[in-house]
């Protein structure tokens, strides 16, 4: 998919799926850089995308994940090994996981398990130290004549940045901003909600990230979950609302021998709410299938913060 100020789409399929998770082409003056690097199995796409626009692997000068989750940095090595003339740009604290990826193979495959790691992701590929670039804080990072902005934004992962493009006013906001799928869009609304996946979620550094987006009065935002929306200020408080809204949930539930259960349940009912108010006419057993894998995620992720919280 195509957006004005020569930014395009590229559905990486994350686990066969459509419309799930993205990585965006940004091109300026006859060069290309990636955000997001998708998964080492989504490399192809990448390649075909610069291919659509008369461009090669050569022409490509920065390869930018947002932070290191491997649905947003696991295709980075093998997008670097095919880009020659790139350059990866990454947050500080990720930057010792591209050089070497073995920790981040190995907590992933902790979670889910050597096969299924092989399957979604495929296997991770060490980025060359020369070749990064770590930006901190208000970064600013001269794209072929196009300025771009690094903002440290934790709250989703410590080792996430977003990056304000001055050219279309946009920010790619990562996991940062919410995620909000297409599906869910109706005439004059969208649903979008925050993201408490494991194992970095902080709900007040959350917010304040969030409040750093919106203090850049972005016109646009580039969601990796997924694409672009508009009109973002709305959403700046919804957001809010709703991670106020799920750290009571798992309060409330903190003592329950059900706990994954019942916070589950609640958040599901919580957003099925949310879907309603924006007037969607999606039945109900279609949301429960969209947002199934996103609730058992952020359910996890607020036991592993709640578990932080009061150690035992
Ligand atoms: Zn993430």
């Amino acid at each position: 998919m195509k957006y004005p100020h020569n930014i395009s789409l590229i559905d990486i399929k994350l686990e066969g799926n459509d419309d799930f998770a993205a990585a965006y082409l940004m091109l300026q003056g006859g060069k290309a850089a990636f955000i997001e690097s998708g998964t080492t199995h989504s490399v192809p796409s990448f390649m075909r995308a610069l291919e659509g626009e008369g461009l090669t692997a050569e022409d490509v000068l920065y390869v930018m994940p947002t932070h290191v989750h491997l649905d947003h940095a696991g295709g980075a090595g093998r997008l670097m090994e095919l880009c020659p003339n790139a350059q990866l740009v990454i947050h500080p604290r990720g930057a010792f996981h591209m050089k070497d990826p073995s920790k981040l193979q190995a907590g992933a495959e902790a979670v889910y398990g050597k096969e299924r790691v092989a399957e979604t992701y495929g296997e991770l590929v060490p980025v060359d130290e020369e070749r990064i670039i770590v930006a901190e804080d208000n970064h600013e990072l001269d794209f072929n004549g196009r300025e771009l902005l690094f903002i440290d934004t934790p709250g989703h992962a410590k080792h996430h940045y977003c990056i304000y493009d001055k050219t279309s006013k946009g920010v790619f906001s990562g996991d940062t901003f919410g995620l909000s799928y297409r599906q869910f869009d109706t005439a004059d609304d969208i649903f979008i909600f925050p993201t408490t996946t494991p194992v970095q979620f902080d709900p007040l550094a959350l917010k304040l990230s969030i409040e750093r987006i919106a203090a850049l009065n972005p016109e646009r935002i580039f969601l990796t979950h997924y694409g672009m929306i508009e009109n973002i200020q709305p959403y700046v408080k919804r957001l809010h609302d709703l991670v106020d809204t799920l750290v009571t949930i798992a309060h409330e539930h903190q003592d329950s021998s059900n706990r994954t259960t019942d916070i589950s349940r609640d958040m599901l009912a919580c957003f099925k709410r949310e879907v309603h108010a924006s007037e969607s006419t999606l039945p109900d057993t279609e949301i429960e299938k969209l947002l199934a894998a996103d609730v058992a995620l952020n359910t996890a992720g607020l036991e592993v913060w709640l578990d932080y919280q009061q150690p035992a």
